[in-house]
């Protein structure tokens, strides 16, 4: 069974109506369905925005459901030239930028306990989504993608995070989903569609193309489920 985690019913989109046989039961509040899209099993969840609730999520997917893998779809800001708006980002790894204990010595980033600052994403479901994402012809690039409990929409916040963490993209969920199945040895992928600049133009554009950019990441999803 494969884990599907998306923060808003935006990002989840269209891809529940493929779904047969769909069971569904809320935890926390949180809805979790369950069924069969083409040969696969999947569990889909809507977590909620934020470090915090993607956790809860993806801890109680776990559990639960006992998912071979987790993927976690969505939107981003780019933190490159070389993602536009309606491109994909694929991780190589996931960090969390609002992690910073370097005030007492560690480097920034740096999740104590497990002592990594970049988690990474399992291999075989990044060459497979991007597999898929050449066969449909959406631009993608595969990177470090980065998490934080903040909407970034300012120049020099965005030039921090990915000169600090060399990241592509940056959201709010990728990376504590990331945390969890790495405590728990379940391999996971962050895939997003860049839905803005992570700019001072974000707020203009986030709220005209995050549906659009939200489909492009389910449409890539349905192929690679259709396999
Ligand atoms: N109150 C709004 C909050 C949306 S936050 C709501 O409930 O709809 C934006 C979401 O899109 C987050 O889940 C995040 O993962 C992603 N995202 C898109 N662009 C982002 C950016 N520039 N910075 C951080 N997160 C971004």
């Amino acid at each position: 069974m494969i884990g599907i985690i998306a923060a808003m019913s935006l990002e989840m989109g269209h891809l529940r109506t493929h779904m047969n046989n769909p069971v569904s039961e809320t935890i926390s509040g949180i809805s979790f369905v369950r069924g069969r899209i083409g040969q696969q099993e999947v569990v889909t969840a809507v977590c909620g925005i934020g470090k915090v609730f993607a956790a809860l999520c993806a801890q109680t997917m776990i559990l639960r459901y006992a998912p071979s893998c987790i993927i976690n779809t969505g939107v981003a800001g780019t933190l490159t030239s070389e993602l536009s708006i309606g491109h994909l980002a694929v991780s190589s790894c996931v960090v969390q930028h609002d992690m910073d204990t370097s005030a007492i010595g560690d480097p920034v980033g740096l999740i104590s306990g497990i002592n990594v600052i970049e988690i990474p994403a399992d291999k075989t479901l990044i060459s497979r989504l991007c597999d898929c994402a050449n066969a449909l012809q959406i631009p993608t690039l595969t990177g470090c993608i980065a998490s934080g409990d903040q909407f970034v929409a300012n120049p020099g916040r965005k030039t921090y995070i990915a000169d600090t963490f060399s990241a592509i993209a940056c959201e709010m969920e990728g990376a504590a989903i990331g945390q969890v199945c790495y405590v728990n040895h379940i391999p996971f992928c962050v895939l997003r569609a860049i839905s803005d600049s992570a700019d001072g133009s974000s707020h203009m554009d986030y709220p005209v193309f995050s549906k659009m950019a939200a489909d492009q990441s389910v449409r890539l999803l349905l192929a690679y489920l259709n396999e």
